[in-house]
């Protein structure tokens, strides 16, 4: 072979390599009532998704609350569960306090009764719904995909993986640095489908959150019931939002903080932004403005900044 030949055939050689170094190794995984897509680049990334996936369906076992067989429905009855499983519950508690109750991780009667484990929605009487908030019964919904996102990034850090990206049902975790330190892009989903694109722009690890109105709702007599309680009416939270975004280093804090600035608004949201050091928000209202904390690196759309 001449000396030309040979420098062709190792230069596609180096080009094929490098193809296959930058295609990401996938998964989906259907659990916790959602579809899960695992991106990992880097030479362990298929057996980093197996190994993701192990550990997803061993969460979604151990946290299934309407399961008797869960971890979870151990410790409602009392019984004995892992130090993990008490570590998990006691931070939910503390999210709880950090939030004033708008993260409350005992809903699960409440949410039981307007049908959302079921899928037989229906407008539950409001004795029903007194009754149902006076019997707090651990659902960690509300923070358990975030927090499965941290776990899966622990997962990783012991893997040789170079990068990731993982879409736990709306909740994005991201995992390492982009080639050339270039920021991972998250596209916000537009909560009425009118034409926002809406991108969020991070680095390294991070976890970026979305709660909506539009994930899981049902409608009666033109009016939209969803999934995120407000637990001091009973009734689906009704604080003027379409969807809240929080980005934070933090997975499970992300999503309880994502579900608890649902509830609390865009002004009691803001203050606890104000009061915090540790995250990052985009409340888009049900009128379609956006709004979005300083810290956050956001494009594709108009938007108000909200500063200290
Ligand atoms: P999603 O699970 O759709 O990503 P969230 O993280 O906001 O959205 O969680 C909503 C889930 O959390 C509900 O389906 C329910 O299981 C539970 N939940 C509902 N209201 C609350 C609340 N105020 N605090 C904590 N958990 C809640
Ligand atoms: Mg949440």
């Amino acid at each position: 072979m001449g000396k030309r030949a040979l420098a062709a055939v190792l230069a596609a050689l180096l080009l094929t390599g490098c193809a296959v170094r930058q295609v990401p190794a996938e998964k989906t995984v259907f659990c916790m009532d959602t579809v899960m897509e695992l991106h990992v680049w880097g030479k362990d990334g298929q057996a980093a998704c197996g190994a993701m996936e192990d550990a997803l369906l061993e969460m979604d076992r151990t946290w299934n609350a309407s399961s008797d067989a869960s971890a979870l429905a151990a410790f409602q009855a009392g019984e004995p569960v892992s130090q993990e499983v008490q570590d998990v519950l006691a931070r939910a508690q503390a999210l709880k306090e950090r939030t004033g109750g708008a993260f409350d991780p005992q809903l699960y009667r409440l949410t039981e009764a307007w049908g959302f484990f079921s899928g037989d929605y229906r407008v539950p009487t409001p004795a029903e719904i007194q009754a149902a908030l006076v019997d707090p019964v651990y659902d960690l919904g509300g923070v358990i995909k975030g927090y499965a996102g941290g776990k899966l990034v622990a997962l990783l850090s012991e893997m040789e993986v170079d990068r990731a990206v993982l879409n736990l049902g709306g909740n994005v975790q991201t995992y390492g640095e982009k080639p050339g330190g270039e920021p991972w892009q998250i596209a916000l989903q537009d909560p009425r489908g009118e034409g926002q694109n809406l991108v969020v722009s991070v680095k390294g690890t991070m976890a970026v959150v979305t709660s909506g109105d539009y994930q899981r709702y049902f409608e009666l007599d033109g009016v939209r019931y969803h999934h995120i309680m407000d637990p001091w009416t009973g009734y689906p939270a009704d604080a003027g939002l379409a969807s809240v975004t929080v980005i934070c280093a933090d997975g499970m804090t992300a999503d309880a903080l994502s579900t608890a600035l649902f509830v609390l608004g865009l002004e009691k949201g803001t203050a606890l932004w104000r009061a915090s050091e540790d995250f990052e928000a985009v409340f888009i209202l049900t009128d379609g403005q956006v709004y979005a904390t300083q810290g956050v690196a956001l494009s594709g759309g108009k938007y108000q900044v909200i500063s200290h």
